[in-house]
C-alpha cells in the first residue's frame, strides 16, 4: 500500500507525569505515517480522492495543544483514533511522538512512543435457540453496530440449524456478520460477552440451551490461543451452521491455519458427513 506521511510535526505541549511538565511546557515532535491508495488521486489529481495532510496536520494539533496527557502514550492513541475515524481512506496509521527534552538525567537524543493501529475485519457468529430467536438475533446485531468505533460491514441470512453437543433442546437459528473495528481481539471478546449478558444469557449446560451466542470466527488473519480467547473459533470447521453463513459472506476468506478458503472447508465437511 501507498503512504502519506508527516514528519517530525513540532510542538510545545504540556504532557508529562510531573507537574515542571506541565507548567513549563516542552519540545515534542509528532509523525504520523497512514496507509492509503494514493493511485486514483495520482492518475487523476483529484485531492478529494486522497487525504490533505495540512487537515490531518491541523487535526493533531487540536489534540495536542488542546490537552495535558500525563502520557504520550494516550496522546499517541488519540491521534491514532481521531485519524481512522476522520479520515476513511485510512486503513492503518503509525503514530510517533518523539519527546527530545524528557527529564531524564541521560544523554539522549530523544525518548518516543511508537504505535500502529488499524481497522480490523473480523467474522462474528450469532445463534440463538430460546424466546424470539430471529428477534434475539437482530437485537445482538443492532448492540453490535452501537459498539463505538464498529461497523457491521456484512451480514449473511439467518438459518436454522439443529441443535449442536447437547442435542435435547430446541431448534437454532444461526447467522453470520462482517465487522470492521478498532477493538483489539480481547476487547472485541469482552464486549460480546458483555452483549450476552445484557441481554440475558445464561451459561447453564455446556453448549446448552442460550438466548444468544456471539463467537469470534476470526480476526484479521491472527492466530489467538489465549486462555479466555481462541481464534480462529477452534470449532468452526465441525459445524456447518457456522460454515453456511459464513460462507455466504466471506467463501473466498482463507483460514489463517488451515491455509485453505471457506468454501473448501464446508465442501470438506459436507463430504465427510454425506459419507
Ligand atoms: P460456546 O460458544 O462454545 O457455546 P460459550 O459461549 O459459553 O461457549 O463461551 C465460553 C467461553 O469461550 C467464553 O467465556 C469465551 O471467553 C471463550 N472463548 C474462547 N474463544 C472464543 C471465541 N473465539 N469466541 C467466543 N468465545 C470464545
Ligand atoms: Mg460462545
Amino acid at each position: 500500500m501507498d503512504k502519506i506521511i508527516i514528519e517530525n510535526l513540532e510542538f510545545i505541549g504540556t504532557h508529562g507525569v510531573f507537574q515542571e511538565e506541565k507548567n513549563l511546557g516542552q519540545k515534542f515532535l509528532v509523525s504520523v505515517e497512514m496507509t492509503t491508495s494514493t493511485r486514483e488521486a495520482g492518475k487523476t489529481g483529484d485531492l478529494t480522492k486522497s487525504t490533505h495532510y495540512g487537515f490531518v496536520a491541523d487535526d493533531i494539533e487540536k489534540i495536542f495543544l488542546g490537552n495535558s496527557f500525563d502520557l504520550i502514550e494516550t496522546c499517541a492513541e488519540e491521534i491514532a483514533t481521531m485519524i481512522l475515524r476522520k479520515y476513511p481512506l485510512i486503513s492503518e496509521v503509525k503514530v510517533c511522538i518523539k519527546k527530545p527534552w524528557a527529564p531524564i538525567k541521560k544523554h539522549f537524543d530523544f525518548v518516543a512512543v511508537e504505535i500502529t493501529r488499524k481497522w480490523h475485519k473480523a467474522y462474528i457468529s450469532l445463534g440463538s435457540n430460546m424466546g424470539d430467536k430471529k428477534e434475539n438475533l437482530l437485537k445482538a446485531i443492532e448492540n453490535i453496530k452501537n459498539l463505538p468505533d464498529t461497523f457491521v460491514t456484512k451480514q449473511s441470512t439467518i438459518l436454522e440449524t439443529e441443535p449442536y453437543g447437547y442435542t435435547n433442546q430446541d431448534m437454532f437459528l444461526n447467522g453470520c456478520i462482517e465487522i470492521k473495528t478498532l477493538f483489539t481481539p480481547q476487547e472485541l471478546i469482552q464486549k460480546l460477552l458483555e452483549i450476552e449478558t445484557i441481554m440475558g444469557r445464561k451459561r447453564v449446560i455446556k453448549w446448552g440451551p442460550r438466548i444468544i451466542d456471539l463467537d469470534i470466527i476470526l480476526f484479521d488473519d491472527e492466530i489467538i490461543n489465549e486462555e479466555n480467547l481462541t481464534v480462529p473459533h477452534p470449532y468452526m470447521c465441525d459445524r456447518l451452521f457456522v460454515l453456511e453463513p459464513l460462507f455466504e459472506i466471506a467463501p473466498y476468506i482463507i483460514h489463517p491455519i488451515k491455509r485453505i478458503s471457506i468454501m473448501e472447508i464446508k465442501n470438506i465437511l459436507e463430504k465427510s458427513s454425506n459419507s
